[in-house]
């Protein structure tokens, strides 16, 4: 019996999928269905999600749509398959990752018309797996989901989570841990690595399909552009750059550090995926670090600018014979075009910080000002998210200064910033409630604090305790809106609840 969603009834769950990716040749992927688990639970289904999906919560509520959520049931229409790939970790290359603990399910195609994969993450091993279980941790699956739907309430594009279920069932990290599977939906998950994967099997054929997969599916203005049509992987290599200098800016603007920017990690749809180390930063400090297998920094906040353009040159690399039949001639246009990636960044960096600046037009001096704030910042300890907050409300009434000059150890050296930035905004028209309403519309009050989120995670695995979670989940889905009794989640850590480490991808 199906419904609207295309979900059917009594005989079974199927999805409405409409699968390319299995389409493309068997040497993209290896096809194989998810490992069942003991005793899946549902523990958090994202209904809004669900329904964007053109899915019932209902029925992936029910007991045969939480046995597709933890892998134990295929559900109609699915061809699941775990994909290859390749990808440089921390500077060094490997031929072969792939998909070693994540089976996608299908894809679907939203409401919107935006088709998204469906994956299962924790699902059981596959011949990508190395020496890995193939499992998924209760703990990162949680962190993955509250950071992620964070990411995406804050307007920065992201893989989203669909689902978190635990299974029943052990997995052995340094410890024994209480197993999940996180249902992770995303554009693709087509990476860099996914291109690196077959460059470095000289697949020249995979590499021309990939690349017009990739094209269909992600940048389809190319097509119709008659400019890029004439030289579609050209434009490719600029679409893919031009969408991570703006979400790598994007980042910078919230204080996020990803913690694992490798190859096999960079989306070429421009999403954030993988939320194995990364957190949010409190005190500004550029060289922040939260991985604990980072020892030397390379993926540090004020380093994520730089490694972008590293990935992206690894990706033209595999699109070099695409580009010309003449070696010489691939190589020069790639670089050209790669340089692009530092005007675009900059030019999104530039105009988020003139928005959490309160700044409605443009003046040659705004980059130095902005840069002197987190200069002082830094030198001062500020907390990053409250300080630009408390800006919005000193721009309304100078009275609040207060409330920002208390986040600089120093506090002298916020106020002969002040000065400076008064001046400039005396150049504006807009009035102060105006300009504290816009700058309170990018400047996120509620972030997921890494303390906050350990203390959610504790409660679910310790205790079983999943009201602190759904708490978070409520004060996160508003980031930008002041409520009353939400005061501590404002809050930045004290004491022993900072100098914080995460741990990559367990
Ligand atoms: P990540 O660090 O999460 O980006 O993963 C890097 C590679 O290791 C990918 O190929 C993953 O599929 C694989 N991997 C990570 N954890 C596991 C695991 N528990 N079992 C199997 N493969 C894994
Ligand atoms: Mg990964």
């Amino acid at each position: 019996m199906a419904n609207d969603s295309g979900l059917s009834l009594p005989d079974g769950v199927a999805f409405p999928f409409d699968n390319t990716y299995a389409r493309l040749p068997e040497r993209f992927y290896a096809r194989l269905a998810p490992t069942p688990v003991a005793v899946p639970r549902l523990l958090k289904l994202n209904l809004a999600l669900a329904r964007q999906l053109g899915l019932d919560p209902d029925v992936l509520a029910s007991p045969e749509g939480v046995a597709v959520l933890a892998g134990n049931r295929i559900p109609g229409g699915s061809d699941p398959i775990a994909l290859a790939y390749a990808g440089h970790q921390f500077g060094g290359f490997s031929p072969q990752l792939g998909d070693g603990r994540a089976i996608l399910l299908g894809e679907l195609v939203d409401r919107d018309g935006v088709r998204r994969d469906v994956q299962l993450k924790g699902s059981g091993p596959t011949p990508f797996s190395r020496r890995g279980d193939g499992r998924a941790a209760l703990g990162p699956v949680l962190r993955e989901y509250i950071v992620s739907e964070a990411m995406f309430v804050l307007g920065i594009p992201t893989t989203r989570s669909l689902a978190a279920v635990s299974t029943g069932e052990p997995v052995w990290r340094e410890t024994e841990l209480p197993g999940a599977v996180l249902t992770r939906v995303a554009s693709s998950h087509i990476r860099v690595g996914t291109f690196q994967f077959f460059a470095a099997r000289s697949d020249l054929e995979a590499l021309r399909l990939l690349a017009d997969h990739v094209i269909d599916r992600h940048y389809p203005q190319i097509r119709t552009d008659p400019a890029a049509a004439a030289h579609p992987y050209r434009a490719l290599f600029e679409q893919v750059i031009d969408r991570q200098a703006r979400l790598v800016a994007q980042w910078m603007l919230v204080g996020f550090i990803h913690g694992v920017m490798n190859t096999d990690n960079t989306s070429i749809a421009g999403e954030t995926i993988d939320y194995g180390p990364c957190a949010f930063m409190d005190d500004y400090d550029p060289a922040t670090v939260f991985s604990s297998i980072d020892t030397q920094g390379r993926y540090a906040y004020a380093n994520q600018p730089r490694i972008a353009p590293w990935n992206l040159a690894r990706f033209g690399e595999t699109l070099l014979p695409l580009l010309d039949d003449d070696s010489d001639a691939a190589l020069a246009q790639a670089n050209e075009i790669l340089a692009t990636f530092q005007s675009r960044f900059a030019g999104a960096l530039l105009a988020g910080l003139r928005r959490k600046l309160g700044l409605f037009t443009e003046d040659a001096g705004d980059a130095v000002l902005a840069d002197d704030l987190l200069k002082a910042m830094a030198a001062n300890h500020a907390d990053f998210t409250l300080t630009f907050r408390r800006l919005g409300d000193a721009a309304a009434d100078p009275v609040h200064d207060a409330g920002v000059r208390d986040q600089f150890l120093d506090s002298a050296a916020f106020d002969a910033w002040a000065v400076r930035w008064r001046a400039r905004l005396g150049h504006e028209s807009q009035d102060g409630i105006a300009r504290r309403a816009a700058m309170h519309a990018v400047n996120p009050l509620y972030i997921p604090r890494n303390h906050l989120v350990e203390a959610v995670l504790a409660a679910a695995i310790e205790r079983d305790d999943y009201a602190p979670f759904e708490e978070l989940m409520a004060v996160l889905a508003r980031p930008f809106d002041e409520r009353p009794g939400f005061a501590a989640y404002a809050e930045p850590p004290v004491g022993d609840q900072s100098g914080y480490k995460t741990f990559c991808g367990t």
